[in-house]
């Protein structure tokens, strides 16, 4: 008989489920017009209802199957009790057929950290630029990203109304990356893509030295990401403090899974140990390919301003 699938494939083929859940319920506090919007540092530091509900339903969800799993969501939220509503109890079938990588196997649910971002792109999902929003799970072993989520609930919303709604990208380390058509940005062209709602002069400067022929300006980790696996982008670049853990992880993995790159602003590689700092304080670089033509570019100046 066949051997039961491994615990990481089980997580994985769990927040697939739990992904698309949440993107209905995205869609549905955004059609319902109630955002219930919080300020949380301040003005460009937004909380919605959207972000509120989904993060009880991931973090309830994930840690009713796997309950010795570390999970660790960006938001902070009365320990309430989760609707019954909220919880996903699905998984994708298809991922559960797939073959493990080996040397993941032997993973047990105390070793795994997952990094939630319940709505990447909270101040977009606020003014209408909704295919910028992507919901984040991120799965970490030994400090590493080895496997991540990424749903966007609103892909295709201006394609028409015959075109799906939505979509789920998957992937995990040593088996590559789903759900998406991985293209080449165009050669010799230098593409940037940066924040357009948390700019500062020390992230135009860098992106300035960088000379690109375009610069696109979009919300959202998870979607800079998706920006250089569909070739859109030839390099993310933020040279700012802001972006944390739970925004980095899922994109990460499935960046690598591709044969992709990042890092922060000086080339550290990220931690997502359960006991790191959330912040990534020293900014991030990553592209699908040519990580070195950017990196070297990065002006001794950025990275002095930015503390590891
Ligand atoms: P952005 O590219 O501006 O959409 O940022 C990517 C992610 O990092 C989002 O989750 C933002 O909320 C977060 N982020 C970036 N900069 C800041 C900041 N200055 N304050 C709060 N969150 C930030
Ligand atoms: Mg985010
Ligand atoms: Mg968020």
């Amino acid at each position: 008989s066949m051997a039961s699938p491994a615990l990481l494939m089980r997580v994985v083929a769990s927040a697939y489920s739990v992904a698309e859940k949440a993107a209905t319920i995205v869609r549905n506090v955004m059609s319902a017009g109630d955002l219930g919007i919080v300020e949380k540092a301040g003005p460009n530091d937004l909380q919605t209802k959207a972000d509120r509900l989904v993060q009880m339903s991931i973090c309830a969800s994930l840690a009713h199957k796997f309950p010795k799993v570390t999970i660790i969501g960006e938001e902070e939220l009365p320990t309430d009790d989760v609707t019954e509503d909220l919880i996903e109890d699905g998984h994708c079938e298809e991922i559960l057929k797939k073959p493990c990588p080996a040397q993941y196997t032997g993973i047990k649910e105390e070793e795994l950290v997952i990094w939630v971002d319940p709505l990447d792109g909270t101040k977009e999902y606020t003014e209408g630029l909704l295919d910028h929003v992507t919901i984040l799970i991120g799965i970490a072993y030994g400090g590493k990203a080895i496997a991540g989520v990424i749903n966007q609930p609103y892909y295709n919303y201006e394609a028409g109304a015959n075109a799906v709604l939505g979509r789920t990208i998957w992937g995990v380390l040593g088996m590559g990356a789903f759900g998406f058509q991985l293209t080449e940005a165009p050669a010799g062209k230098h593409i940037v893509v940066t924040t357009r709602s948390h700019s500062s002069a020390l992230v135009n400067e860098c992106i300035s030295a960088l000379n690109p022929d375009a610069v696109i300006r979009v919300g959202g980790a998870g979607n800079k990401i998706i920006q250089l696996i569909e070739g859109k982008a030839s390099a993310y670049v933020f040279a700012s403090p802001g972006c944390k853990k739970w925004d980095t992880c899922a994109p990460e993995a499935i960046l690598h899974a591709v044969g992709g790159k990042i890092t922060d602003i000086h080339g550290n590689p990220f931690q997502y140990n359960k006991e790191v700092k959330h912040m990534n304080s020293a900014g991030v670089l990553a592209t699908l390919r040519n990580y070195d033509y950017y990196a070297s570019r990065i002006p001794n100046t950025v990275k002095e301003s930015l503390v590891p």
